[in-house]
Order: structure tokens, then C-alpha cells, then sequence
């Protein structure tokens, strides 16, 4: 049995506390590693290593900082294999959506690249008499982030890219269900050049977290993961005088119009809702289709799309659309909201129910499931089932399939499929939603925009990387500075007395 580590000071630690948590290979359903939960005291240590190792990295020029990203990126690029084969053996998706995962917090390195020009500062020459004022962005010290599981590789590097970039100290603490990549990530920033220290990864659960919440030192805390977790850490370590922003859950509904080219839209729809076996909080789970004839021919492209679908372990390498997910709990769950689904009224459509792989019975596999004639007031419409489970609502008209999106508590992202520029303009405009696709199904904003949802998506004010993430790693100090007059009045030829 594997015994993974924590990662400080540059080096790989054992966990001391005692406790562990298993880390299971989803689509076998064996445990294939243990990873150790930080306690209290093994979190301070590494909060006083990053502390004492801070405010030599702020002082390195950002253009040096920026190089450390440069030679990242060339790092990422040369071990992609690896990191996309240890991040499907941990989370279960495709190989090929493991280097997507990757990619997507690569691009963000790449973004950071840029740091000497986006921690430029203001100036205002002459503000008053021989006055000039200027501001400069410092970094915060110690600042930390806890990830979730299902972008191991993404989300720690949209945090801790721009953090380090900025010339903070960064403490990761992933998700305990997938831990391998980032501590690699760690590897990788050190061989990268970053000195010891400033990238620290703490595995654990609660203890941890809590920890990070009320420790003085630590400035920041960025938190992706669910709702009633983000809005926990939003208030507790706002409490504790942090800066924090949270990105929780989501139910990104896709709304199909009428006009809609309804082979595209199930297209969209396929991929958006299943891959990744929905363990994305950009997924769509609510296809809103606009008058019953829009439903029923959105239906005749979706159902022989969602049943073609392959499912299996990444090792089976392109055969397969989306793997496992992640956890026997995960499996339950989605089960149990299906459940609801059915026992509420819903149909059907496309029964995943009971889904077994030869070869991998004890796997945490689960089988594509179509609903239709889902309403708003059953529970598979109302919570967030993170699984391969896609629900089909039909509204009346455009404005109802609009106040549907805007009254949902989540607002991550939505998407809209039409031919009509008019409405998708409307859509965008009115939609109370953070991030809004036009005939695009997974608006993921590229890395120089930001990334954050509305409503019960998101705590906090600031976004996820783009110029946001350096506002939020970095303070404003602003210099009033008046100099008084000197040696130019000319040469004093008499011996100085006190006037
Ligand atoms: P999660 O909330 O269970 O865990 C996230 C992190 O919080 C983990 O590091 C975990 O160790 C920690 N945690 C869990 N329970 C805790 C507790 N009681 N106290 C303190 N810390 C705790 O989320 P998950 O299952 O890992 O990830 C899936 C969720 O993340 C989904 O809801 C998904 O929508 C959301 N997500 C949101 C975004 C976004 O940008 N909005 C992106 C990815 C995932």
C-alpha cells in the first residue's frame, strides 16, 4: 500500500498525525494509496516555512517570478503524459480529459508569464505642488487554497500560478480523494527554479481546513468545492480578517430555442452532460427546451446520442466517452436522486440504472441517464446530482425558459442554443448567471477573462485567474511623497548654525 506524503519545504513529508484517508481507484474500487491528514500543528510548520521564506521571493523581480512560469510551462508540457495517467488513475475521467485538465491550469501559468506587466503600478506626476502620488501592488505573505476533486490539476494552479507570481507563499491543501498530481505540481514548480518553501502542499480533510481558517499568518484563502462548504469557508475566514473568495456548486441549465439546429444542440448536449461523467461544475445538467415540439425533436437527436455512449476506465484509452465516478459515496448519491427523479414523476428516457462493466463489477461506474419531463420542483432539478444524469425541462415559451435559469439558487454558467442573434443577445444581457454560452455549451473563460459564477456559485467579489486573480493576490499601497527643496538652490559657503 502506497503512503503518500505531504510536500514542505521541498521536500516529501510523512504525515504524523495518525490519520489517513484512502485513496481508491474508481473504476477498479480498490484502494490504491493512503494519504495522511495534516493536523493543526503539521499545518503551523508548514505556515512558519512559508512565512520565513515569503519576503525574499517577493523581493525577486516579478521578471524572474515570471521565468519560474516560463520554465513551468515547459515542465508541464514534457511530463503531460504522466500527470494525465497519475490524474485518471486517482479521479477515473479519459486520458484525454486528464491533459485537458492539465491544460486548462497550464494556460493560466502562461497568463502569469505576464506578471511583470500586470504588477505594474500608477503614477500621477505632480498631484500637488511638487507632490507626486504613486501605488504599488505588494503581495500578501502567506496565502493558501483548498481544491476540489474533480480538477486536480486545474484549479491548484489557477491559485497557486498567480499567487506565487505575485511573490506570495502558497499553501495547497487538495482534495484528499485525489492528491497525487498536485503534490507532482509541486515537484515540478521546484525543478521549475521556485525556491523552497513557497509552494507547500498539506494534505488533509476538516482539521486541516480549519487550520488554514483561523491561522493568523495566513493571509487569503481561495476555496473551489461545493456550496454548503464554500459558504462555510467564505464566513469563517472572513471572520478570521482573510481575504477570501469561494466557488461553489452549480445546475447550468442550456436552453434550446425553437430554431435551434437540434442535431448541434444534442451534440452540445452530450458531451457537456456527460463527459467527465458530470463531474464538472460547468456540466450542463438541465436541457430547457422552448415548446413541446422543440422537446420532442430535441429527444429524437439526444436519445440514440446518450445511449451510444461508452463507458469504461481510462486505460481503455479513446474507446471511451466518460470513465468512473469518483467515489462509492458519489455512485449512491447520483443513485439516490434518480430515484427521486422517478418516484416525483419524471420519465426515464434513458435508463443508466444498473449499469455493470465485465471486468470491473466493483468499479464506481454509473450509466447515462436521460430524464424528461422534469419540473421544477423536484429534488433531480433543484440539487446538483454531479453524475451522468441530464434532466429535460420544457418550457412554454422563451420567458419562462429565461425565469427558470434566473430563479435557480446556482448561477455557474448557462448556455443558450439558437439561430436568432436577438434573443441570444436578450439571453445574455438579462441572465443573472456569471458565465453565458451562445451556441457554446461549456463557457469556460479562457485564461486572460475570469472565471466565476453568481448567486449560490460564488462568495466573495473577485474572479479565478485573469486580472482578477493578481487584484486578489496582491494589496494596494499608495505613496503620497512631497520632497523639499535642495543642493539645487545652490553651494552654502557659510559654516551651518541652527535657525
Ligand atoms: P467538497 O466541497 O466536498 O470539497 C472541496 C474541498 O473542501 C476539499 O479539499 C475538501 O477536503 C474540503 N472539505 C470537504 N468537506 C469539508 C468540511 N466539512 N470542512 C472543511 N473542508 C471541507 O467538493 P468536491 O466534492 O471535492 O468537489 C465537487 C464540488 O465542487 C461540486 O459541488 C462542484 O460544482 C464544485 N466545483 C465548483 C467549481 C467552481 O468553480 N464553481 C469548480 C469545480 C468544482
Amino acid at each position: 500500500m502506497q503512503e503518500l506524503t505531504h510536500y514542505i519545504n521541498g521536500a516529501h513529508v510523512k504525515g504524523t498525525s495518525g490519520r489517513f484517508a484512502d485513496i481508491f481507484n474508481p473504476a477498479t474500487g480498490e484502494v490504491q494509496a493512503k494519504v495522511p491528514l495534516a493536523s493543526k500543528d503539521e499545518l503551523d510548520q508548514a505556515v512558519q516555512i512559508a512565512a520565513a521564506a515569503q519576503p525574499a521571493w517577493a523581493a525577486v523581480n516579478p521578471q524572474r517570478r515570471a521565468r519560474v512560469m516560463m520554465k513551468l510551462v515547459d515542465l508541464l508540457n514534457r511530463d503531460m503524459d504522466k500527470l494525465a495517467e497519475a490524474l485518471s488513475r486517482e479521479h477515473g475521467k479519459t486520458l484525454p480529459d486528464a491533459a485537458g485538465d492539465v491544460q486548462r491550469g497550464l494556460e493560466v501559468v502562461e497568463y502569469c508569464i505576464g506578471a511583470p506587466q500586470l504588477l505594474k503600478g500608477d503614477y500621477t506626476d505632480s498631484a500637488g505642488p511638487g507632490i507626486d502620488m504613486y501605488s504599488m501592488k505588494q503581495a500578501l505573505g502567506v496565502t493558501a487554497g483548498i481544491t476540489p476533486f474533480n480538477f486536480p490539476a486545474m484549479i491548484p494552479m489557477w491559485m497557486f500560478a498567480p499567487a506565487i507570481a505575485c511573490g506570495n507563499a502558497f499553501i495547497l491543501k487538495p482534495s484528499e480523494r485525489d492528491p497525487s498530481v498536485p503534490l507532482m505540481l509541486a515537484e515540478l514548480m521546484e525543478e521549475a527554479g521556485l525556491p523552497k518553501g513557497i509552494l507547500q502542499v498539506v494534505n488533509g480533510d476538516k482539521e486541516a481546513v480549519d487550520a488554514i481558517l483561523e491561522h493568523d499568518v495566513i493571509q487569503s484563502v481561495g476555496f473551489v468545492g461545493s456550496t454548503p462548504i464554500a459558504e462555510y469557508i467564505y464566513g469563517k475566514g472572513c471572520s478570521h480578517g482573510k481575504r477570501v473568495q469561494c466557488f461553489g456548486g452549480a445546475k447550468n441549465h442550456m436552453i434550446i430555442m425553437p430554431d435551434a439546429d437540434m442535431n448541434q444542440a444534442a451534440d452540445a448536449l452530450v458531451g457537456a452532460g456527460y463527459g467527465a461523467a458530470g463531474e464538472r461544475c460547468m456540466a450542463i445538467s438541465v436541457a430547457v427546451a422552448v415548446g413541446d415540439d422543440t422537446a420532442d425533436r430535441l429527444l429524437e437527436h439526444l436519445v440514440p446520442k446518450v445511449e451510444a455512449l461508452k463507458v469504461g476506465p481510462y486505460t481503455s484509452g479513446n474507446d471511451v466517452d466518460y470513465g468512473p465516478v469518483v467515489t462509492a459515496a458519489a455512485k449512491a448519491n447520483i443513485e439516490r436522486l434518480v430515484q427521486t427523479g422517478i418516484d416525483q414523476g419524471a420519465k426515464l428516457v434513458v435508463d443508466g440504472r444498473g449499469f455493470k462493466l465485465q471486468g470491473y463489477e466493483d468499479g464506481f461506474f454509473v450509466g447515462p441517464h436521460l430524464f424528461d419531463g422534469v419540473t421544477t420542483d423536484m429534488d433531480i432539478y433543484k440539487y446538483e446530482i454531479f453524475g451522468p444524469v441530464l434532466s429535460t425541462v420544457r418550457a412554454q415559451t422563451y420567458e419562462d425558459a429565461l425565469k427558470m435559469a434566473m430563479d435557480h439558487e446556482y448561477g455557474n454558467g448557462t448556455a443558450i442554443f439558437t439561430r436568432d442573434g436577438d434573443t441570444a443577445r436578450d439571453f445574455a444581457n438579462r441572465v443573472n448567471i456569471g458565465m453565458v454560452g451562445i451556441n457554446v455549451p461549456i463557457p469556460v473563460p479562457l485564461a486572460y477573462h475570469t472565471f466565476g459564477g453568481w448567486k449560490k456559485s460564488m462568495f466573495g467579489d473577485l474572479n479565478q485567474h485573469g486580472p482578477d486573480a493578481f487584484k486578489f493576490y496582491t494589496r494596494t499601497k499608495t505613496i503620497t511623497s512631497r520632497w523639499p527643496s535642495g543642493i539645487k538652490e545652490g553651494g552654502e559657503f557659510s559654516i551651518p548654525v541652527m535657525e
